[in-house]
């Protein structure tokens, strides 16, 4: 068996312990008989899984008790109508435009009301995050949108927009649980687990209480409705029962290993090696404005689409998988998730290095 260094943006790379205890349990989960997969959801075990996954997330980020944690579905595009449907009860909302997620947030929440365009990177393709210090945010707004780490231009907000006492919602699919955060500065904050944290199929949630009403727009659907899943602990229907098991494991991982604040200084000794390689390099440069880099992704270029696919596929063959741009933007894009060892980064910057050395 042979593991290579996979720098995928997502489904990505997830921390080898987790993959070999789940795969020790596939068969029979601790005396069971039967896969985590094949039980009931509504099984005491599986009650055991799901609530330990949550207690151990409230661990990691310190929620406080009066957020709601919940496992949904549906992907983090499935939140870009439940914010609004949810929320919207001035049927107006503002938008911070960082790249296309917050686009195709900001496109979906049109469908419900009016949605304000408050500050956008648009014109230098994405590559910083405007100054959010002052934003025109109206008093009829019910909350301000953001995209925190933006995974496919790699830039991250460092630090939060001045929202003038509106509610924060935020998109923190690719940069959850990479760093610690203060959840009492947001109304929501939900993820996709499949960038950092997960399999695929399961997205969480973390949402103020006041803000899980039944007061939400008219024609919302039931699944889409926050206190629908709040109110049953996620287990209104059939949950992603096993990709919940896995982020569980991911979760525990986490807390052995130092919990956020360790994974921060690991995932900036990280970042650190391949853009200071990037910043010295005549060969490679990074696209994105220095004080908007992102620790999760980190999209760079050579100026030469051709040398960029030479670098690519012989990058391939030396085993550093995925590290094509994404396809709207060219170019490379290494994601560095929380799963991906500082040994990876070094030896692909080696490679980088070689490379350089090579075609110049
Ligand atoms: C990947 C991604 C999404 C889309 O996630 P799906 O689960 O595929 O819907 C949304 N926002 C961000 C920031 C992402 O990285």
């Amino acid at each position: 068996m042979a593991r290579v260094y996979n720098f995928s943006a997502g489904p990505a790379v997830l921390p080898e312990e987790v993959l070999k205890e789940a795969a020790d349990e596939m068969l029979d989960y601790r005396g069971c008989g039967m896969s985590v997969m094949e039980m009931s959801h509504r099984s005491k075990v599986y009650d055991t899984i799901i609530k330990e996954a949550e207690a151990d997330l409230r661990t990691l980020m310190k929620i406080p008790d009066n957020y709601k944690v919940m496992f949904l579905q549906g992907g983090a595009s499935l939140q870009f109508a439940a914010v609004p449907m949810n929320l919207m009860k001035n049927r107006k909302a503002g938008y911070i435009l960082t790249g296309q997620w917050s686009k195709k947030a900001f496109a979906e929440a049109k469908i419900f009301g009016e949605a304000v365009e408050l500050a956008s990177s648009a014109d230098k393709t994405f590559s910083y995050i405007p100054d959010c210090s002052d934003l025109p945010i109206t008093d009829d707004m019910d909350y301000v949108y953001i995209c925190e780490n933006n995974t496919i231009y790699g830039t991250k907000f460092k630090q939060l927009p001045n929202t003038k006492g509106k509610l924060l919602v935020a998109d923190q699919s690719s940069c959850f649980l990479s760093e610690p955060v203060d959840v009492t500065k947001y109304g929501v904050i939900y993820a996709g687990v499949q960038k950092n944290v997960g399999p695929a199929g399961v997205v969480v949630a973390i949402v103020r209480d006041d803000l899980i009403t039944d007061d939400v727009l008219e024609g919302t659907p039931t699944m889409v409705k926050w206190k629908t899943q709040a109110d049953a602990d996620s287990l209104y229907n059939t949950p992603p029962c096993y990709g919940i098991y896995i982020c569980g494991k991911v979760f525990k991982w986490l807390l052995k290993t130092g919990g956020l604040e360790e994974r921060k200084k690991i995932n900036e000794e990280k970042a650190k090696i391949l853009y200071d390689y990037l910043d010295e390099s005549k060969l490679f440069k990074g696209t994105v404005e220095k004080e908007s880099r992102s620790l999760m992704n980190v999209p760079f270029i050579t100026g030469d689409d051709e040398l960029d696919a030479k670098f690519i596929k012989e990058a391939k063959q030396a085993g550093f998988e995925n590290l094509k741009g994404h396809r709207t933007v060219g170019g490379m894009r290494a994601s560095i998730y929380n799963a991906m060892p500082v040994e990876g980064v070094k030896k692909l910057v080696e490679f980088m290095k070689d490379f350089e050395f090579k075609n110049s």
